[in-house]
Protein backbone atom coordinates (compact mmCIF):
# COMPACT_ATOMS: atom_id res chain seq x y z
CA UNK A 1 0.00 0.00 0.00
CA UNK A 2 1.27 3.02 -1.02
CA UNK A 3 2.35 6.05 1.77
CA UNK A 4 0.54 9.26 1.94
CA UNK A 5 3.40 12.05 1.33
CA UNK A 6 4.33 13.70 4.26
CA UNK A 7 2.29 16.70 5.29
CA UNK A 8 -0.31 15.52 3.09
CA UNK A 9 -2.43 12.71 4.65
CA UNK A 10 -4.17 15.16 7.27
CA UNK A 11 -5.29 17.67 4.30
CA UNK A 12 -5.78 14.95 1.52
CA UNK A 13 -8.01 12.78 4.59
CA UNK A 14 -9.88 16.22 5.46
CA UNK A 15 -11.11 16.12 1.68
CA UNK A 16 -12.32 12.99 1.33
CA UNK A 17 -14.17 13.41 4.39
CA UNK A 18 -16.04 15.92 3.04
CA UNK A 19 -17.78 13.83 0.46
CA UNK A 20 -20.57 11.27 1.37
CA UNK A 21 -20.89 7.54 -0.04
CA UNK A 22 -22.84 7.20 -3.18
CA UNK A 23 -25.17 4.35 -2.06
CA UNK A 24 -26.16 5.42 1.92
CA UNK A 25 -25.10 9.01 2.22
CA UNK A 26 -23.15 8.75 4.91
CA UNK A 27 -20.14 10.92 5.16
CA UNK A 28 -16.97 8.84 4.76
CA UNK A 29 -14.16 8.63 7.94
CA UNK A 30 -10.60 10.05 7.78
CA UNK A 31 -9.57 6.72 8.99
CA UNK A 32 -11.18 4.67 6.31
CA UNK A 33 -9.23 6.63 3.45
CA UNK A 34 -6.45 4.35 1.83
CA UNK A 35 -3.69 5.80 -0.84
CA UNK A 36 -4.08 3.39 -3.41
CA UNK A 37 -1.40 4.73 -5.51
CA UNK A 38 1.10 7.53 -6.24
CA UNK A 39 2.24 8.59 -9.46
CA UNK A 40 3.76 12.49 -9.29
CA UNK A 41 0.88 14.63 -8.97
CA UNK A 42 -1.82 12.07 -9.27
CA UNK A 43 -2.89 10.30 -6.21
CA UNK A 44 -5.49 7.57 -6.46
CA UNK A 45 -7.26 7.36 -2.93
CA UNK A 46 -10.00 4.71 -2.58
CA UNK A 47 -12.59 4.85 1.16
CA UNK A 48 -14.66 2.73 2.28
CA UNK A 49 -18.12 3.63 3.41
CA UNK A 50 -18.30 2.51 7.17
CA UNK A 51 -21.97 1.68 6.65
CA UNK A 52 -22.93 0.31 3.64
CA UNK A 53 -19.16 -1.08 2.64
CA UNK A 54 -19.39 0.91 -0.39
CA UNK A 55 -15.63 1.38 -1.98
CA UNK A 56 -15.73 4.55 -3.85
CA UNK A 57 -12.49 5.88 -5.60
CA UNK A 58 -10.99 9.16 -6.11
CA UNK A 59 -8.67 11.00 -8.00
CA UNK A 60 -6.85 13.73 -6.98
CA UNK A 61 -4.22 15.79 -8.61
CA UNK A 62 -1.72 18.08 -6.70
CA UNK A 63 -0.88 21.13 -8.46
CA UNK A 64 2.15 23.55 -8.20
CA UNK A 65 0.14 25.63 -5.69
CA UNK A 66 -0.55 23.10 -3.56
CA UNK A 67 -3.61 23.39 -3.80
CA UNK A 68 -5.51 20.04 -4.73
CA UNK A 69 -7.78 19.29 -7.24
CA UNK A 70 -10.83 16.24 -6.82
CA UNK A 71 -10.51 15.52 -10.57
CA UNK A 72 -13.29 13.32 -11.21
CA UNK A 73 -15.64 11.26 -9.14
CA UNK A 74 -16.74 8.38 -10.52
CA UNK A 75 -20.45 8.83 -12.87
CA UNK A 76 -23.27 6.54 -11.38
CA UNK A 77 -22.82 3.69 -13.80
CA UNK A 78 -19.59 3.14 -12.85
CA UNK A 79 -20.65 3.40 -9.30
CA UNK A 80 -22.95 0.28 -9.89
CA UNK A 81 -20.25 -1.52 -11.14
CA UNK A 82 -17.67 -1.20 -8.59
CA UNK A 83 -20.77 -2.11 -5.82
CA UNK A 84 -20.35 -5.42 -7.55
CA UNK A 85 -16.53 -5.84 -7.80
CA UNK A 86 -14.56 -7.13 -5.64
CA UNK A 87 -12.57 -4.82 -3.08
CA UNK A 88 -9.31 -3.39 -4.72
CA UNK A 89 -6.37 -6.07 -3.71
CA UNK A 90 -2.61 -6.14 -4.25
CA UNK A 91 -3.19 -6.74 -8.16
CA UNK A 92 -5.29 -4.11 -8.48
CA UNK A 93 -2.78 -1.37 -7.33
CA UNK A 94 0.20 -3.17 -9.27
CA UNK A 95 -2.12 -2.50 -12.45
CA UNK A 96 -2.69 0.36 -11.77
CA UNK A 97 1.16 1.16 -10.98
CA UNK A 98 1.63 -0.06 -14.35
CA UNK A 99 -0.77 2.29 -16.51
CA UNK A 100 0.83 4.73 -14.40
CA UNK A 101 4.19 3.70 -15.41
CA UNK A 102 2.99 3.61 -18.75
CA UNK A 103 0.70 6.57 -18.56
CA UNK A 104 1.98 9.87 -21.24
CA UNK A 105 1.07 12.56 -18.62
CA UNK A 106 -1.26 13.62 -20.11
CA UNK A 107 -4.26 14.28 -17.47
CA UNK A 108 -6.02 16.44 -20.15
CA UNK A 109 -6.45 13.96 -22.38
CA UNK A 110 -7.29 11.06 -19.79
CA UNK A 111 -10.08 13.06 -18.36
CA UNK A 112 -11.75 14.88 -21.57
CA UNK A 113 -13.10 11.06 -22.88
ZN1 LIG B 1 -22.42 3.91 2.28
Amino acid sequence: MAEFPAGQEHKLKQLISSYRCHVCRRCFERDHVRLAARQEQLWIVSVRCSLCRNQQVFWIALKDDQEETLLEDVSQREDREFATMAPIDSDDVLDMHEFLQAFSGDFQRLFST
